[in-house]
């Protein structure tokens, strides 16, 4: 599933075609929300933005389209009129003069009222979101030590998007491998040197993987690892996907296992768990 980084890239697209300019046509798939575009039709998007995974346009009536793709959405950009070859489903067209933004496959799609958001399933419990400005390092350790998440182990927490919204599977791995966390480990376990670290690697491997297009491994690291021949995939990342390698930080084996149902690498040497910390 894409994780907050690569939404906010879908966002960014989508914002570049579509905010304000007039739209020439709106249509759902779902006669539901067909029936409530007929009724009413908005003229233009205001604002595209993503808030974890869910990707949220507001339209200048403020209403909002929410859409999740989950494992199987996806967003199609293409000149106005034109459609991308694909067996998918068409759920969603927005088009202006120019393009054509075109969501297939999702069905987790909503029309919102203003303000409905906070009765909404997914949204109303949704964290705040990773990029958001007021996500600082500070707001972090703060949310880290609350008495709601402070006994949580880390390794599920991440993962949470009650907790942080955008944090998903490969981001889980990175920040832990990086701030040299065991997710096993809860907030109660960190020093305060230890949490601090943690945050700012929430911070900026999710800005990093923002900005490259997914990537988290310093650029020397990719750069070394492309120079081997190996795929493009397998230089993106310093633990995720790389079980039975050597870490890049200590040369131990990489471990990979399933945490809240979900695949999980670590270094068991970089990462020690609670007892071998303190011994
Ligand atoms: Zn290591």
């Amino acid at each position: 599933m894409p994780e907050g980084p690569e939404i906010r890239r879908v966002a960014d697209r989508l914002a570049d075609v579509l905010v304000e300019r007039p739209l020439t046509s709106v249509w759902f798939r779902f006669p539901h929300l067909q029936a409530r575009i007929e009724a009413h039709a908005p003229e233009r998007v205001e604002s595209v933005r993503a808030w974890g995974k869910a990707l949220l346009i507001e339209f200048d009536d403020a209403r909002t389209l929410y859409a999740h793709n989950q494992l199987y959405g996806r967003w199609f950009v293409r000149r106005a009129g034109n459609r991308p070859n694909t067996g998918r489903e068409l759920r969603v067209i927005l088009e202006t003069g120019r393009h054509a933004a075109l969501l297939y496959s999702a069905s987790d799609i909503a029309l919102l009222e203003p303000g409905a958001w906070r009765e909404h399933p997914f949204l109303g419990k949704l964290g705040p979101d990773v990029f958001a400005a007021e996500t600082t390092p500070a707001f972090l350790r703060k949310r880290l030590r609350s008495p709601r998440f402070r006994r949580r182990a880390l390794g599920g927490l991440l993962m949470d998007q009650r907790f942080l919204a955008g944090l998903g599977n490969y981001l889980r791995s990175e920040i832990l491998f990086t701030a040299g966390v065991h997710p096993d480990l809860r907030a109660d376990d960190l020093d305060d040197a230890t949490l601090a670290r943690l945050t700012r690697q929430i911070r900026s491997l999710a800005q990093r993987a923002y900005r490259t297009g997914g990537e988290t491994a310093p650029k020397a690291w990719v750069r070394q690892r492309a120079a081997l021949g190996l795929p493009r995939r397998a230089c993106r990342q310093l633990v995720f996907e790389r079980d039975d390698e050597p870490c890049a930080a200590c040369g131990t084996l990489v471990r990979r296992m399933d945490y809240a149902g979900r695949r999980l690498y670590f270094c068991p040497r970089c990462q020690p768990a609670a007892e071998a910390e303190h011994a």
